[in-house]
């Protein structure tokens, strides 16, 4: 730890950079490198597209997954991977999910709702900003599918236009009309405003028949006309203003007992309904993961987010062990596979207080354009993410499930990593152990004398005071050293009007493998001291990519930058093969 030289000429020594002649050559004419490297990038990239090919997927249909948060105790963190699961078995769907766990993270939300056939909601989230608000009515109206499981019913109670979609919710007796089905007549009727239950609610957990009232509905067509769901909430009373549901449809119902706390109705347990274009179905079975093992209840959301997403059902085999009138099929998972919880494992990203004023060490812009990146890309599907800014979570445990931490953050006296922050120092030792991916840019290279021993463990590599510098440097330019690996897939050498990359980093001998990525040209100083961006291997296990830079926010618009970036994330997550499955990559 104390030769840097000496390492970082054993690192390069293998690589593009390779004799002492070439080193000269660095030393005296940079751009030698950087055309040579411009030639292996192309030799590299025709590799990479015979390798990888288009993205090859055979799903029909895309589902939009939103859950993240429930302050009901509603274990969404269970029951979307079982909404997933049933989604993809068939592989009719392909499903991403968004994971909004803060407020923050549902105001930041903003997807492009267009990319989806349907959105489906589970659990009771954050409200979503006015900006995300108006293009999902647009979505919707224009004909996008919605689909409100359970207690997604009572998330946006201000919302208009989501209530209108959703056609009854919670509320009072003078919230709008009621629906409830009459076995004297034989039909579905209105209960109107000032009658019925005074309050929507619940009765307590049980067993009870779902019994179906529209059998032609599409999503109701060939199934038993009743079943017997596995223990669950039975909501009654849900309201809806008159224009709301003008086109809704109660396709099945259940009688809510007064001696387990109902009404004495037969309740809507599945209604659908129209908003301008949009097909809503709105499931209110699903109160948990045991609730949501039953047979039907997976068969009718299958064909539910089918319907909402095209307007009709072709997975229409009703499995064997579809629950009967009389036994229920709990316990069973016919039409899921096995759940692994491990992947929903997600990367989070930290973006600390912002320091030097618009465009320059703008963390938590940086954090959040990194995280739309990764929930936006194809290359990401289906892996959920988190961001935290200015601050850390509350309870660290929320970083427990973690498969990798991006994290921009104030150096030094302000870093995060400090042996002060005994927290913060334990859980990310813990993590790191643990092989938890960690992405240090810019300013989060930089730690303190103090927390540096721990730190060289973690990432290899740190800005060290007093030792390391960090030119401001104009028509900056970065070569690839090492174009085979993952991170540089695609990445073609990079120039930047005006950039602050680090220099003269401390590497560290003894704590794992540390890969040069990116040399800046021409050159300061040694040749070895021109390593801006590297990929360290912990030697317990576990990645870290650490770039010096950029210090200014703007700099994320250069493409081959963000790609860079983007493959370094997907790399310390273990998930460089976008066609391999998260679950495999994360057994170890
Ligand atoms: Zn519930
Ligand atoms: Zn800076």
């Amino acid at each position: 730890m104390n030769k840097p030289t000496t390492l970082i000429a054993q690192l390069l020594a293998p690589l593009v950079v390779l004799d002492s002649s070439i080193m000269r050559v660095v030393e005296r004419q940079g751009t030698i490198v950087a055309k040579r490297q411009r030639i292996d990038f192309l030799r590299h990239l025709l590799w990479c597209c015979l390798l990888i090919g288009p993205m090859a997927s055979g799903a029909e249909l895309k589902a939009l997954l939103v859950t993240g948060y429930d302050p009901h105790g509603h274990k969404w963190e269970e029951t979307t991977p079982i909404l997933e699961s049933v989604l993809q078995h068939n592989g009719k769907f392909d499903v991403e999910i968004a994971t909004l766990s803060s407020a923050q993270e549902a105001q930041a939300f903003a997807p492009d709702f267009g990319k989806y056939n349907v959105v489906v909601m589970n659990a009771h989230g954050r409200d979503w900003s006015a900006a995300t608000q108006e293009p999902f009515e647009r979505y919707v109206n224009g004909g996008g599918g919605l689909v409100v499981v359970h207690n997604a019913v009572g998330q946006f109670a201000t919302w208009s236009a989501y209530r209108a979609m959703i056609g009854i919710g919670p509320g009072g007796q003078q919230d709008g009309v009621g629906f409830k089905f009459d076995e004297s007549t034989h039909s579905v009727v209105q209960i109107p405003p000032g009658e019925g239950v005074k309050q929507n609610g619940h009765g307590s957990q049980h067993e009870w028949v779902v019994k179906i009232r529209e059998p032609e509905h599409p999503i109701m067509a060939g199934l038993p006309q009743t079943w017997m769901h596995t223990a669950d909430e039975l909501y009654h009373g849900f309201r809806g203003k008159s224009e709301s549901v003008k086109n809704l449809k109660v396709l099945a119902t259940a009688f809510s007992a007064k001696e387990t706390g109902g009404t004495g109705n037969h309740e809507p347990v599945m209604v659908v309904n129209r908003f301008g274009k949009g097909r809503i179905f709105h499931l209110m079975l699903g109160h948990s993961a045991g609730a949501m093992s039953c047979v039907g209840f997976q068969t009718v959301f299958l064909r539910g987010t089918e319907w909402a997403a095209t307007g009709k059902v072709t997975l229409t085999d009703v499995p064997a062990d579809f629950p009967s009138a009389g036994k229920s099929s709990a316990g069973k998972s016919s039409a899921r596979p096995t759940v692994n919880k491990s992947a929903t494992r997600k990367i989070v990203f930290i973006g600390g207080v912002d320091t030097h004023g618009p465009g320059a060490h703008a963390h938590k812009a940086g954090a959040t354009q990194l995280k739309q990146l990764v929930d936006t890309s194809e290359d990401f599907r289906g892996i959920p993410t988190a961001l935290h800014l200015d601050r850390l979570p509350e309870d660290l445990a929320e970083l427990d499930d973690a498969a990798a931490i991006v994290l921009m953050w104030e150096g030094w006296e302000q870093h995060l990593f400090q042996s002060k922050n005994v927290a913060v120092m334990n859980k990310f030792s813990q993590l790191m152990q643990r092989g938890v991916g960690l992405m240090c840019l810019h300013a989060a290279t930089a730690v303190g004398d103090e927390a540096e021993k721990e730190f060289l463990k973690w990432s290899g590599g740190n800005k060290k005071r007093g030792y390391s510098s960090h030119p401001m440097t104009n028509d900056l330019e970065l070569s690839i050293v090492t174009p085979e690996h993952p991170i540089c897939r695609g990445v073609k050498p990079m120039r930047f009007p005006r950039e602050e990359f680090y220099r003269r980093i401390l590497f560290a001998e003894s704590a794992g493998k540390v890969t040069p990525i990116l040399i800046a040209t021409p050159p300061v100083g040694k040749p070895t001291d021109q390593v801006v961006a590297w990929a360290f291997e912990r030697t317990g296990g576990g990645r870290t990519f650490s770039c010096t830079g950029p210090h200014f926010h703007d700099s994320f618009q250069n493409d081959d930058f963000r790609r860079l970036i983007m493959n370094a994330i997907r790399w310390i997550a273990n998930k460089e093969n976008p066609n391999e499955s998260y679950q495999q990559e994360e057994s170890k």
